[in-house]
């Protein structure tokens, strides 16, 4: 089937269904905007099984997504959306660039969450936008925005809930959002720890992809643990 898209972690195929599309998780992981770059077996697997998993459990909890269901080990189905070209950050605790960039002590935490908007433009390196960017951009309306935001805290909520399960605490993530052709505002792209930062409850051991960033451990291992904790509380 047709090669729609290719990024840097999947690839999005048409189906013979107008209304569903295929998405394969790759073996490939990179950081800062594709500076550090590797082929990783068996990340695609993990990737696509965490991030379906998240997507059911978000469904489940009342948050749909463009997320139809999982179709083996490397894929899922999805509905067609044109992604709106904003990353919606949020923040329970600070860590990454908001500690290198504005000085927040690391590990301080934001009570209610934070919630930042990035350019989603590679050639711009991703910056940080003000609402009145977004709307002079033309990325999107007052009223969206806002549903954005709002819908942002509201998976926060549910992510939360489910990593206090795990042992585990939900310091930031990022999402994205995609338009279908009605103008509907759809949750998208992927959830899992390449877009979270997750920390231990009680050691604030690292779950997600800042081992890999850091060179702190096996991002393999690191994906793995997480799954099996993810799967011992479904
Ligand atoms: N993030 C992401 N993709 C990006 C930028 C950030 O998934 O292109 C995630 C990142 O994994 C973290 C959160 O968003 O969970 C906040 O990232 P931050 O702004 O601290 O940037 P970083 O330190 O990752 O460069």
């Amino acid at each position: 089937m047709m090669l729609l898209y290719e990024g840097k972690a999947k690839r999005v195929f048409k189906t013979e269904d107008p209304e569903v599309l295929r998405i394969e998780y790759k073996d490939e992981v990179t950081a800062g905007n594709g500076a550090k770059h590797d082929f990783m077996e068996g990340k695609g697997r993990l990737n696509n099984l965490i991030s379906s998993d998240i997507f059911k459990y978000l469904r489940n909890n009342g948050v749909d997504s463009h997320f139809i269901e999982r179709i083996s080990e490397t894929e899922q189905t999805v509905k067609p959306v044109h992604i709106i070209p904003l990353e919606v950050v949020v923040r329970n605790v600070a860590a990454g660039s908001i500690v290198k960039r504005l000085g927040f002590e690391n590990g301080r935490e934001f009570t209610p969450p934070l919630v930042e908007l990035y350019y989603k433009e590679d050639a711009l390196n991703d910056p940080i936008l003000t609402d009145d960017h977004v709307l002079r951009l033309g990325i999107a309306t007052e009223e969206e925005m806002e549903a954005l935001k709002e819908a942002a805290i509201k998976v926060n909520a549910a992510l939360i809930r489910m990593m206090n399960l795990m042992g585990m605490k939900l310091v930031d993530f990022k999402i994205e959002f995609g338009k279908d052709n009605k103008g509907n505002i759809l949750l998208a792209d992927e959830i899992s720890p390449d877009t979270c930062r997750i920390w231990d409850l009680e050691t604030n051991e690292n779950f997600d992809k800042d081992v890999y960033r850091n060179g702190t451990g096996s991002l393999i291992d690191t994906y793995t643990k997480f799954y099996e904790k993810m799967e011992a509380v479904k």
